[in-house]
């Protein structure tokens, strides 16, 4: 056994130790591997005792080192642990005992063979080495929790009291130093210079400290705010995990969506930056649902695809003919608009207004348009839009905000070319804090309409390749301003023989085959089609008509099913059993002819129509009494009416008596439709004389035209519609102003053979017509 204390000298097996200075009292394991270093393991655990030297590789590279290769001083230990490792190296944990100069190397096969000599340590200048001690103490206990790789370590060690030697080597093996400064520590043999040693290293150290506090310090202010999200937002995502949310799959969505849309490059920016915003907002704010709202709008908005325009004329013309018919002259208008369309390939540059009745085929017109066009067909109505924000959207901070209907247009149709009906635009409701016509001016005016700006998609809109169409009852409600815009195709009332055309080449076979019935499994006589249109229908159009041939349909099926029929076949007599007692009398005529009844035209939203104005008297002072529905137009043309009877009383054969001690009372049955119109004056004024007179009126006379004072007949308006109506309810003649005989040629032949048309300048030429005794 070795006696540490006292100096001693002898060769032992040495174990060179690479990368690492060991002093003594340290925690000393290492891995022996290299086959010379096992050869020591074994010989002093054979000869020696246990007892090695541990050398330190200056290089730890070199494999087979020589004696200039190492340290000068090692360290002698001793062997306490030895565990083999699988891979036949050795894990041996070593006692280090104290510092030995190395003298010589004798051997290094098998193993190394060192000579050595204890290294004596330097006597001390103890005052100085008190000073020095307390001044390493302080720094220590003060600094530990930087300077140490194990300050806990260090700490207790001291606590029981502590050399300097050992407290240097111990404070020396844990300080954070590269290993080839610890080698001074090692070799030097005087205490005092070893704690100076530790002084200077402490204090570099700190050095180093400050600088790195100082680095973190501003490294920590930039990294504190993306940190401070990047903590949020991981928190956000543990929240919505655990509630199920999967916000994160959802964000992913949008913003493939918006990537793959074709959003132009500003609108796409604004859309990744609102998703920025939308995946910090919690899923259950309504903030949330609103930003998502906003993207899916965008999203969907075709921001450029087009389809592809019918470039052949020819086609455009064959599909248009096939899907209405007659309507000559409007389809020719529509033919000559869709040339100038494909030959300038831009849209013209007025709006294309289809003007007329309901049901006369104004909406499927504009989607045979569509159709001839090869472009896609959306529809919105302005009937009753009386807020500007209807047509072009709130804006988004408005709660419940929604982009208008033009865009909503757009996003139905999925390209940016549609043909867009703008339907009833005479129907929009204006006042002095609304008004939404001048929005809609923006959208129809090919100027203005490349930049259309909706409130809450908020980016301009490009509109000029869409196809407007607009469709209105009665032009004379659209603003001025918009109707300038427009060129105007107007569509009339069908005749009974046009509906009967219309009924059975189109509106037959399109119930059936919308319906999926065979159409040999149904017939209809041509005789049931004209009892239809005759005994249940009352209209301009054809669409009571379709309505009933589609309910007619819906009969015929559930009969083919429940009694196992093979076709059913509709005629004029078993039409009641599907469409229950008739409606309307053939005849509205009354059976004879009746003082102070006088059958009125009427050009109406709906068409043409007759009206019967009945006027009477009674005992009273002499006042004008009005009842029925009646517009402020024909209050005025009733009144007109009175001054000239009144006037011309003693001419007309009235009794001036009878003026002068009786009221007068008019009255225009038939409330359920409005009828507005100058056109009743000739109408009251022969009913008044009729009563007042006591003559009776031909009940087979209709008439139509405004009076002046004087009594001369002044033009009117929807001529073909009136003649239409009166032709309709079974009237034989009519009387029309003068000044409308250029119209007759309007009026359609199949009417003009049944109606006998006179011509008045004054009213006595009505009178005379009208009045039968
Ligand atoms: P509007 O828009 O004028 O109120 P619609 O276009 O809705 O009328 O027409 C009503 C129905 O009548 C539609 O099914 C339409 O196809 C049909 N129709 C109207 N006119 C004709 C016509 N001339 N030829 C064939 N079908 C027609």
């Amino acid at each position: 056994m070795y006696n540490i204390k006292k100096i001693f000298s002898d060769c032992l097996p040495a174990i060179a130790v690479r990368g690492i200075i060991f002093l003594p009292g340290a925690d000393v394991r290492i891995e022996v591997g290299r086959e010379f270093s096992k050869a020591a393991v074994f010989e002093a655990e054979s000869n020696r005792d246990g007892y090695v030297v541990l050398v330190f590789q200056r290089n730890p590279d070199i494999l087979e080192p020589e004696f200039s290769d190492f340290v000068e001083v090692g360290i002698l230990a001793r062997i306490s642990v030895k565990i083999k490792l699988p891979n036949g190296n050795f894990k041996i944990k070593f006692e280090p005992l104290t510092r030995v100069k190395l003298n010589d190397l004798i051997t290094k096969d098998p193993f190394y063979l060192i000579d050595f000599t204890s290294m004596v340590l330097q006597p001390e200048n103890l005052d100085e080495e008190k000073v020095l001690l307390k001044m390493v103490s302080k720094q220590v206990l003060e600094n530990a929790n930087f300077l140490f790789r194990d300050s806990k370590a260090v700490l207790n060690n001291m606590k029981g009291g502590i050399s300097s030697d050992k407290l240097c080597d111990l404070v020396a093996s844990e300080l954070r130093i590269p290993e080839n400064e610890r080698i001074k520590y090692l070799i030097t043999n005087s205490i005092n210079k070893r704690l100076q040693y530790l002084l200077e290293d402490i204090e570099k150290e700190k050095n180093l400290q400050s600088i790195e506090t100082k680095i973190n310090e501003t490294v920590r202010k930039s990294a504190d705010q993306n940190q401070k999200e990047y903590y949020l937002r991981e928190k956000m995502r543990a929240i919505q995990e655990e509630l199920g949310d999967s916000k994160q799959d959802d964000t992913k969505k949008l913003r493939e969506q918006i990537e793959n849309s074709d959003m132009p490059k500003a609108v796409r920016e604004k859309a990744l930056k609102e998703l920025r915003r939308y995946e910090y907002l919690a899923p259950t704010s309504s903030e949330s649902s609103v930003v998502r709202t906003y993207l899916e709008t965008l999203i969907s908005i075709p921001w450029s695809k087009e389809t592809e325009d019918e470039s052949d004329i020819n086609k455009a013309i064959a599909k248009l003919e096939a899907s209405h018919y007659g309507l000559e002259k409007v389809k020719e208008r529509i033919i000559e608009y869709l040339s100038v369309k494909m030959l300038t390939g831009k849209n013209p540059q007025t709006i294309l207004c289809l003007s007329g009745p309901p049901g006369v085929g104004k909406t499927s017109l504009a989607k045979s348009i569509a159709n001839a066009l090869n472009r896609e067909f959306v529809k919105t109505s302005l009937g009753g839009v009386h807020d500007e924000a209807e047509i072009r959207g709130h804006r988004r901070t408005y709660v419940g905000a929604l982009p208008g209907r033009i865009i909503n247009g757009m996003i139905k149709a999925k390209v940016v070319n549609p043909v867009f009906l703008v339907d009833e635009i005479d129907k929009l409701v204006m006042n002095e804090r609304n008004d939404p016509s001048s929005a809609m001016l923006e959208v129809l005016d090919p100027e203005q309409n490349e930049f259309f700006s909706d409130h809450y998609v908020e980016e301009d809109y490009d509109l000029s390749k869409v196809l407007f169409i607009t469709t209105a009852n009665y032009l004379n409600n659209i603003p001025a301003p918009l109707r300038d815009r427009m060129e105007v195709i107007e569509l009339s009332s069908y005749t009974e023989i046009e509906k009967f055309h219309i009924g059975k080449n189109f509106l037959v076979n399109k119930q059936v085959e919308g319906h999926g019935l065979k159409l040999s499994k149904f017939e209809i006589t041509d005789g049931a089609i004209k009892a239809i249109i005759n005994n249940y229908t009352r209209e301009a159009g054809v669409r009571q008509l379709e309505r009933l041939l589609g309910s007619i349909v819906r009969k015929s099926i559930k009969e083919i099913l429940i009694k196992k029929a093979d076709k059913v076949k509709i005629t004029k007599d078993n039409l009641t059993d599907y469409l229950g007692k008739r409606i309307f009398k053939n005849n509205q005529i009354s059976k004879k002819d009746m003082i102070g009844v006088v059958t009125g035209l009427a050009y109406t939203q709906a068409g043409g129509d007759t009206l019967e104005v009945e006027a009477t008297y009674y005992e009273g002072k002499n006042k004008l009494v009005l009842t029925g529905n009646l517009g402020d137009v024909m209050k005025e043309s009733a009144m007109a009416a009175v001054s000239f009877v009144r006037s011309n009383a003693k001419r007309l054969g009235i009794d001036p008596d009878i003026l002068d001690s009786n009221d007068l009372h008019i009255h225009v049955p038939e409330g359920a439709i409005p009828k507005d119109g100058p056109s009743a004056g000739v109408t009251i004024a022969t009913a008044l004389v009729s009563v007042l007179a006591k003559r009776k009126v031909n009940r087979f006379v209709g008439m139509t035209g405004e009076i002046t004072l004087n009594g001369r007949v002044l033009p009117i308006g929807g001529l073909k519609e009136k003649a239409i109506a009166a032709s309709r309810s079974g009237l034989k003649e009519i009387v029309i102003p003068q000044e409308n005989e250029k119209d007759v040629d309007d009026i359609p032949q199949e009417v003009r053979d049944k109606l006998k048309i006179h011509y008045a300048t004054k009213l006595d030429d009505v009178l005379n017509i009208a009045l039968v005794s």
